[in-house]
C-alpha cells in the first residue's frame, strides 16, 4: 500500500471542491463605482473626502434571497468599523478594505471612483429566526 500516492489524491479532490465554490466577496465587490452621482467619495462618520488611491471601507449587506451584495456605507480609514456590530435577521454583513481606484468613461469626460484591492475585514452570516 502506497500512502504518498493515496495523499495526492485527497489532494486534487480538494482542489476540484475549492476551484466549483460561488464568487468571493473580494471578486464581487472589486470594480464597484462608489461615487454614484457627485463624483465625490465621502465617509459616512466624519465627511472626509476619499481621494483616488486612499484607502476606503464599506459595509455591504446582502439579503438571503437577493444575489448582488448592497454597500450601503463608505468609510475613511479612521472611522471603519472593525467588525460588524449587530448580526440582522435574514442579511448577510461584511465590511470590506480596499482602495479608491479610477475608471476612465469613454463617452464622459470624467472618471468615475471604484473599488480596488478588496479584502474581507469582518463577516457575519445571517442569523436565523
Ligand atoms: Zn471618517
Amino acid at each position: 500500500m502506497n500512502h504518498t500516492d493515496c495523499l495526492e489524491g485527497q489532494c486534487g479532490a480538494d482542489r476540484s471542491d475549492y476551484r466549483v465554490a460561488s464568487a468571493s466577496i473580494e471578486q464581487i465587490l472589486t470594480g464597484l463605482v462608489l461615487d454614484e452621482e457627485s463624483g465625490v467619495v465621502r465617509c459616512c462618520v466624519c465627511d472626509a473626502v476619499i481621494g483616488a488611491t486612499d484607502i476606503v471601507f464599506g459595509y455591504a449587506a446582502r439579503c438571503v434571497e437577493a444575489a448582488a451584495w448592497n454597500v450601503q456605507r463608505l468609510y475613511c480609514l479612521g472611522c471603519a468599523p472593525a467588525t460588524v456590530r449587530s448580526p440582522t435577521l435574514g442579511v448577510t454583513e461584511a465590511i470590506v478594505g480596499g482602495r479608491v481606484g479610477t475608471r476612465s468613461c469613454p463617452t464622459e469626460r470624467t472618471h468615475r471612483s471604484c473599488l480596488v484591492e478588496v479584502t474581507l475585514r469582518a463577516y457575519s452570516p445571517p442569523t436565523e429566526g
